[in-house]
């Protein structure tokens, strides 16, 4: 044994622990925890960077926007990723939201998209169909934000067929204030459950970690994620907005409550406190806003 020899392995270490500290200073909490989550990308992951690739589960609002523009660079949401909820799972521990003030929503209009319908099943367990749910969630949504003063309109109000193209435009139509849409997830590993939410643009971001702590908070379920992805509808709708997964209905008891009335009303209740924060956070005083708008 030489001196060179035992030198090498030292600088090779030195090299390694090296680039190990650059890509841990590299690292993104949030994207980190998407990729460890296990089974959390039924079919449109995949899509994401191979935008023509079929599908192995079929859901296309789920699928990669094609040509999906690059971020916006004038981006001051998301830019500067905000450091304080980097660990979502910690949100669990929040306590259950109070009561939105009345006419909080007053003057703001609302685009709720229910995820699939007419030949479009999305995901299905034991013939209960994810269009079906979906379209239960934002009908009881859309009550509880008009509720608080807001105007909301809707992609499909029953079991019709609606290109994804065709609910973008008439969002842009309206210029809403928000564009939600309501899907559930669904995998091939029964146990998974939890909560997701997406966005792509910067704009979108705070909107999407606002959904999220209160799906979380409110229905007190696994949280996975606050994801960054280009899905359709979150590229072309041009007010910030969010995809929200709100469980999995391959997991047989998660299914079974969300075909029910009252989990419907509870993940209501829960995206209607998301909004309401998040417009808050953005307009703190409605007065303020009128007299702008006034001008
Ligand atoms: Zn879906």
């Amino acid at each position: 044994m030489n001196n060179n020899s035992a030198i090498v392995p030292v600088r090779t270490t030195l090299l390694m622990v090296l680039s190990l500290l650059v890509a841990i200073s590299l690292f993104d909490p949030i994207q980190g925890i998407s990729q460890a989550a296990p089974c959390l990308n039924p079919a449109g992951s995949t899509a994401t960077t191979a935008p023509a690739a079929p599908a192995a589960y079929p859901d296309p609002t789920e699928s990669a926007a094609p040509a999906a523009p690059s971020a916006p660079s004038s981006n001051p949401t998301g830019s500067a990723a905000p450091a304080a909820p980097t660990n979502p799972a910690g949100s669990a521990a929040q306590t259950i939201p109070a009561a939105a003030a009345p006419n909080c929503l007053t003057g703001k209009v609302i685009v709720l998209d229910a995820g699939h319908g007419g030949s479009d099943p999305g995901a299905v367990n034991n013939k209960v169909q994810e269009a079906n749910l979906t379209l239960g969630i934002t009908l009881k949504l859309k009550k509880s934000l008009e509720d608080l003063g807001a105007k909301v309109v809707l992609t499909r109000e029953d079991d019709s067929d609606k290109e994804l193209a065709e609910r973008t435009h008439k969002s842009n139509l309206v210029k809403p204030t928000i564009f939600v849409s309501v899907h559930i997830n669904s995998c091939k590993n029964p146990a998974t459950d939890g909560i997701e939410t997406y966005y792509w643009t910067g704009h979108s971001r705070a909107l999407a970690r606002h959904m999220f702590d209160m799906l979380v908070a409110v229905l007190g379920v696994k949280a996975n994620f606050v994801h960054q992805r280009n899905l359709y509808v979150c590229v072309y709708a041009d007010a910030p907005s969010v995809l929200v997964e709100v469980g999995y209905m391959s997991n047989k008891e998660k299914c079974a409550k969300l075909a029910t009335d009252d989990y419907q009303q509870l993940i209501a209740d829960a995206l209607t406190q998301g909004i309401v924060r998040y417009i808050a956070s953005k307009h703190p005083s409605n007065k303020a806003i009128k007299s702008k708008e006034h001008k």
